[in-house]
């Protein structure tokens, strides 16, 4: 069986939630901005990761603002208060200007594969034990031009940065997945990767006085190479996940009542009220095929 990431987090979020989405193959016709904002980014800085790595020019906002326009007239959105699409517009521009100063003061590089291609938005498919295997789509595997080291980073777009004192990074499944898989794919001519990091992009509206704070480029953070005892951990969890998907063991989120998944649930009024309003059946992958 194949899993990825995001299957096995979905999962662990809510048995139900992961079978409606990937079992019955049932998504939200409306989708959030944040979602929107985040992915015409992350087009426009693979773009210019790739294009650093090769020495060549981008255009950073002229590639968002295609991505945006795209995700925008083909979906219907839901925005929060106080954002518009102009709004989601403007806080793109600020990223793309400030997401190559800050690459630039990183010293980092994307590394590049045995055939030469920047290893940015690569996607890899690792071995996991009794025949499974492990999919992944890996932002970027950089190269410190200081140290001549390797690493994982991941872009996030999010709302709200990690504190320096989070101890989320040092334990993000997310990184330890994918730190076991680079080592997989690439150890072999780049080495093992040093370190595993987040580069966070903060969506902010745009501030109206030079006081406010905006939207924000973070400094890419390194946290330790995963220790094997953690890998190891990671793939035992992968097992259990399978366990629970092929005995369908689906069962809701069990989460504590003020920290529950069900009140950002895209599928909450289908789980709760059998109303499948605004609910659509993605293709089988067989038929599109
Ligand atoms: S509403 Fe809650 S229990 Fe139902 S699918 Fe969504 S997260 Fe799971």
């Amino acid at each position: 069986m194949r899993v990825s990431c995001t299957k096995a987090q979905t999962i662990s979020t809510c048995g139900r939630l992961y079978q409606l989405r990937y079992e019955d193959r049932l998504e939200s016709l409306m989708k959030s901005l944040a979602l929107v904002i985040g992915r015409a980014i992350d087009t426009a800085c693979s773009g210019y990761l790739l294009s650093h790595a090769l020495g060549a020019p981008f255009d950073m906002k002229s590639v968002f603002d295609e991505s945006l326009d795209t995700l925008l007239f083909k979906q219907q959105v839901r925005f929060p208060a106080n954002w518009d699409a102009d709004t989601a517009r403007a806080v793109g521009h600020i990223m793309c200007d400030r997401f190559p100063e800050e690459w630039e003061k990183s010293h980092l590089v994307a590394a590049v594969d045995r055939e030469g291609a920047p290893i940015v938005q690569r996607r890899l498919v690792v071995p996991l034990p009794n025949g499974h295997e492990l999919e992944v789509v890996i932002d970027v595997v950089v190269m410190d031009l200081l140290t001549g080291e390797f690493a994982v980073l991941d872009l996030k777009t999010t709302s709200q940065g990690l504190s320096p004192e989070s101890p989320f990074g040092y334990n993000a499944f997310q990184l330890t997945t994918y730190q076991y898989a680079a080592d997989l794919a690439f150890a072999a001519f780049l080495g093992s990767m040093s370190n595993v990091g987040f580069m966070e992009m903060i969506k902010r509206v745009p501030a109206k006085t030079s006081r406010g704070k905006g939207p924000t480029v973070e400094a890419p953070r390194f946290y330790p190479r995963r220790s094997p005892e953690q890998i190891n951990e990671m793939v035992r969890a992968y097992l259990a996940y399978i366990g629970d998907i092929q005995n369908r063991r689906f069962h809701r989120a069990i989460n504590n009542a003020y920290n529950n998944p069900c009140d950002m649930c895209d599928f909450s009024r289908l789980c709760v009220h059998n109303d499948r309003t605004g609910i659509t059946q993605r293709q089988s992958p067989h038929k599109a095929a």
